[in-house]
């Protein structure tokens, strides 16, 4: 999709379910589930949306998804479907590997930095070899010291390879990682949680990565049971949706299984609203875009 004179795609890497009560924490399931159904296991389905972002200079990959370094055991935990590994996707859109100039990971759990390294006779490598991998320091220290609460969300498989390789990129705070393209840290599900503002020719736009994963959660006191500072997740929510409110920003949901992007706006009583693109906006240039129109 033309934004700018950017080129965005949105590239639907695998579904997966989670807990509906984790998904959705305080928020009590008469009033989630209405809007994302939970099946016999009360598990809620959702999706690995990544963003590519292509500049015209340079290729950014906003997350890697849950990758394919899964046993048959956890993938029915999760019920795991990979849709497309990396490789594929990007032939979609006529581009190789090695022609991934920055992967943005927004913190290291396993659904986001996943896809960041592949096993390759026996040996893990970074599966964007020219990238450099940007990583929040305090994300980078932290998932190397989570306590027990917290450790279950992160494979060291997933981004130590990217250390070794020379690939990663620790950066502290917001930071412009290409001419118009920024991460900024918000904390709240982690945190060194980053998210990622795009703008183009005046054009802004906001990948929300886990501080707001699905459309489901666009009201700020909806925020999961996995955030480690829920409160900060509900703040951070309410000055991000006023502004792309406010500014018209394109907002994308790294979790959502519907149409993942869209604008928001303000409804009755100030509640926020999200009015997603066509599902056209999901379709590569090439006309391919299988991955994307739906989860199966
Ligand atoms: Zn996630």
């Amino acid at each position: 999709m033309k934004f700018g004179q950017f080129d965005l795609s949105i590239i639907r890497e695998s579904s997966f379910r989670l807990d509906g009560g984790a998904m959705f924490g305080v928020v009590p399931k008469t009033m989630w589930a209405k809007g994302s159904p939970a099946d016999e296991y009360n598990r809620v389905l959702l999706s690995c949306n990544l963003l590519l972002i292509d500049t015209g200079d340079v290729r950014v990959l906003v997350e890697t998804g849950m990758g394919d370094r899964w046993s048959e055991v956890e993938r029915q935990r999760y019920d795991l479907k990979t849709l497309s590994g990396p490789a594929e996707i990007l032939k979609d859109v006529g581009l190789g590997l090695e022609q991934i100039d920055f992967v943005i990971i927004s913190h290291l759990h396993f659904d986001h930095a996943g896809g960041a390294t592949r096993m390759v006779d026996g040996q893990l490598v970074p599966n964007f070899p020219l990238a450099k991998y940007i990583v929040q320091r305090g994300e980078w220290d932290f998932a190397f010291k989570a306590n027990a609460r917290a450790r279950a969300s992160y494979r060291p498989d997933d981004f130590v390879p990217l250390d070794e390789s020379g690939q990663l990129q620790l950066v502290d705070g917001d930071c412009e990682i290409t001419p118009g393209v920024w991460v900024r840290l918000t904390g709240g599900h982690t945190s060194h949680h980053q998210v990622v503002c795009f703008e183009s020719n005046g054009e802004k736009g906001v990948y929300f990565a886990d501080i707001m994963p699905t459309k489901s959660h666009l009201s700020p006191p909806w925020v999961m049971g996995y955030d480690h500072f829920p409160l900060a997740s509900c703040d951070v929510k309410s000055e991000y949706l006023a502004r792309a409110a406010s500014e018209n920003w394109l907002v994308v949901f790294d979790h959502e299984p519907g149409i993942p992007w869209g604008h928001v706006r303000v409804g009755e009583k100030g509640r926020f609203n999200f009015e997603p693109l066509g599902e056209d906006s999901l379709t590569f240039p090439s006309g391919k875009g299988k991955a994307l129109a739906q989860v199966v």
